[in-house]
């Protein structure tokens, strides 16, 4: 049994470039890692984008590196652009921390979206100096300069500022919100985090000056989110959640009883591809850690499918068709209903009680 694919969410990291140094980012971490400055083309995403694809599947692209910030890949306004002039019903969900991009760059994506599609801001502070506790290197004044261009040259666009909790911002919470309606955005994210408690390796724990609150970690091994609206638009993406709907219904059935609801299948996790060219079931199973453990089982990165396999899912190397058909996939999916086969990253992030606590919490898609 090979990976039940979907083809309406796909998730891309266009550049694994960035200008800055948040510390739990793998690209930190993880500066060994071997795709970490490179930069998807045009040329290479209409290798998997065709026309039929995006025409005829392609509900909506995710855009966020596991080491990189997607504006810094050379090419992403061509990609955007020829995503949007090929179907312009997808809705493109750019996620970046917004620094050092000049107005005249923002000006010219803005004029490549439309009400479908958001810019989610990743900004964890309220001014310079908070930002820059974690967001190591941001520039807040052009990332505030890159929200206004934006809104002024797109009235439409989905602008959502997203903040991870920390011990400097929990209490100013009120804050981010009225700098974020200020700029006439039209959410505001907080995430309580895995990474940043006593549940992630080689992290301070509680007494690393970072850490929040209790009440600001997540419960899980899977991060909690919320999303607040402070604008009264609306975003016209009912294609993608239709289909996400669907999904749901569809395989929640099939994985009845099951250890694993794989979100893959659902799609609220979309099929990912990073810089390098490799292609995954989601972003999770790529994610260059050290190591990660599950009831009882413990998984190395240089171990796992994907440091063994990459060369043999890389789409520069192969075709899309034949990387899906692989039969080596049916080591992950496997596991999906054999617990004893269940890779330690599907148990973590897929395990059924984790997915329907979740869901039943109005969970976020990414
Ligand atoms: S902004 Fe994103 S890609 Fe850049 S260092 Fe921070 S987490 Fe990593
Ligand atoms: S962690 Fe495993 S089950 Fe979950 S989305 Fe990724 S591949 Fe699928």
């Amino acid at each position: 049994m090979a990976i039940n694919w979907q083809f309406y969410h796909w998730h891309l990291e266009p550049s694994a470039v960035c200008t800055l140094k948040c510390p739990r980012c793998p690209r930190n971490e993880h500066p060994d890692t071997p795709w970490l400055n490179k930069n998807m083309t045009l040329e290479f995403v209409k290798k998997f984008f065709t026309e039929d694809m995006l025409k005829n599947s392609v509900k909506r692209v995710t855009m966020c590196g596991d080491v990189g910030d997607p504006i810094y890949c050379k090419e992403y306004i061509d990609i955007c652009r020829y995503i949007k002039l090929t179907n312009p019903n997808i809705h493109i969900f750019t996620i970046t921390n917004g620094s050092y991009k000049k107005s005249e760059w923002w000006r010219e994506f803005a004029e490549v979206l439309d009400e479908r599609d958001t810019i989610n801001f990743s900004i964890d502070g309220y001014d310079d100096a908070s930002n820059n506790l974690y967001r190591i290197n941001s520039d807040f004044d052009s990332i505030i300069q890159g929200i206004r261009t934006v809104r002024q040259y797109n009235k439409k666009v989905f602008l959502n500022w997203a903040t991870i909790i920390f011990s400097f911002n929990q209490d100013h919470l009120t804050k981010i919100n009225t700098l974020a309606k200020d700029l006439n955005m039209d959410s505001v994210q907080l995430t309580r985090s895995t990474k940043f408690g006593s549940k992630y390796g080689g992290y301070g724990g509680v007494n690393d000056p970072l850490e929040p609150r209790i009440e600001f970690i997540s419960k899980s091994h899977r991060y909690e989110r919320e999303t607040i609206n402070i604008s009264e638009r609306i975003q016209d993406n009912h294609e993608y959640l239709e289909h996400n709907q669907k999904k749901w219904v569809e395989i929640k059935q099939k994985y009845q009883d099951k250890p694993i609801i794989p979100l893959c299948e659902i799609g609220n996790r979309g099929i990912y591809v990073n810089a390098e060219g490799v292609l995954f079931p989601c972003s999770w199973t790529s994610f260059p850690y050290t190591s990660l453990t599950h009831k009882n089982k413990t998984i190395n990165w240089n171990d796992s499918f994907f440091a063994t396999h990459r060369n043999s899912m890389n789409l520069n190397l192969h075709s899309f068709d034949s990387i899906i058909n692989n039969p080596l996939w049916n080591q992950c999916s496997q596991g999906f209903s054999d617990p004893d086969k269940t890779w330690v990253e599907c148990g973590q992030k897929c395990s059924a009680d984790v997915v329907d606590q979740n869901y039943a919490v109005g969970w976020e898609t990414n």
